[in-house]
């Protein structure tokens, strides 16, 4: 299935539903090896996007996913907002003004996605950061013209659940050292529930579809 401007806002608002529902459990990741700060931040965030959403339309994908930028950048404290926003402003730069993209052309955008995430945080992988989902699962996936996403879903849970025994390198959980083994990194729980929502949007349109 193609995304399109109907799918990519039924995927923001999925994602906004799994932070709100998830908010308390990103809260107490985020207290474990980082300042806590986590789950408020996408929470406010993504409530700042669904009123974005609602009080504009937009005609092309690349356009939805700016706007959706420019909200998590303007409206999202700590580091989340700067990294998720400068993800989706690159994907909308790189989408432009497509109405609807292909498997490959999703992944391209969120290739660029990843490599603004690096830049931003200058993290790379197997640092117990967002990274360490985004970059091997794309790897993953790389390869497909068509994506089976209950296959890409489970590969992030792995990503995700696989940070709980990595040593953080970066932010505030690298003060821990040893001591941030045993616990997942909040950033990679939030981008599971990013991945995931795409997942499920996509599954569900195929459904719809027959
Ligand atoms: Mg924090």
């Amino acid at each position: 299935m193609n995304l399109t401007v109907k799918t990519t806002i039924s995927w923001l608002e999925k994602f906004d539903e799994k932070i709100q529902v998830n908010k308390d459990l990103l809260t107490d990741l985020d207290q474990a090896i980082g300042d806590g700060d986590h789950g408020i931040n996408m929470s406010r965030g993504l409530t700042e996007v669904m009123k974005t959403l609602e009080s504009k339309s937009f005609q092309t994908i690349g356009d939805l996913i700016k706007g959706v930028a420019m909200t998590l950048i303007g409206k999202v404290g700590g580091a989340s907002g700067p990294l998720y926003g400068s993800a989706f402003l690159k994907m909308g730069a790189k989408i432009g003004a497509k109405e609807q993209l292909s498997d490959e052309e999703l992944l391209e955008a969120l290739k660029e996605g990843e490599q603004a995430i690096i830049q931003r945080g200058k993290a790379s992988v197997g640092e117990k950061t967002m990274v360490d989902v985004w970059s091997p699962l794309l790897e993953d996936f790389s390869q497909e013209t068509h994506i089976n996403w209950e296959d890409l879903k489970v590969a992030a849970h792995e990503k995700m659940t696989g940070t709980k025994d990595l040593h953080a390198k970066k932010g505030r959980a690298a003060y821990l050292g040893a001591r941030s083994v045993g616990h997942i990194d909040p950033g990679a729980m939030s981008s599971y529930l990013l991945f995931e929502s795409l997942a499920e949007t996509m599954m569900e349109g195929e459904n719809n579809n027959g």
